[in-house]
């Protein structure tokens, strides 16, 4: 399957890796549109969030978890949790993930 996140979470390409977790890794989204904006993306492969909520919750936690860790590393204190889920909604690429944005970096 030709998916850039499994290409990532497996080290085939390169990103910029904030945190990871037993079930998920963190990076840098390529071009942010916030100040923070970071990636959490579950290591096995689930379309979208919707996929990954029923086939497996655990892997959810873990992924919600990873974000609050990542935000708390980046972030002041506000920041957005988002999954975008489906082509309307704006969802691009087609690998579960979250983006975690936040206007208030850490310096
Ligand atoms: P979405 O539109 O919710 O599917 O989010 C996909 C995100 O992945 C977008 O914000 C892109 O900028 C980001 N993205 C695409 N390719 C890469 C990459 N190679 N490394 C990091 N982020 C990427
Ligand atoms: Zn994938």
């Amino acid at each position: 399957m030709d998916c850039i996140f499994c290409k990532i979470t497996k080290g085939e390409l390169p990103a910029t890796f904030v945190a990871e977790s037993e079930h998920a890794v963190a990076f840098n989204d390529i071009s942010p549109r916030q100040p923070v904006h970071v990636l959490v993306v579950p290591r096995v492969h689930y379309t979208d969030v919707a996929e990954l909520a029923v086939a497996n919750p655990e892997v959810l936690a873990d992924v919600i978890q990873l974000g609050v860790r990542v935000a708390e590393l980046t972030s002041t204190s506000s920041f957005r949790l988002q999954f975008n889920t489906g082509l309307e909604a704006g969802q691009t690429v087609f690998h579960a993930h979250a983006h975690i944005t936040s206007t208030t970096p850490r310096a």
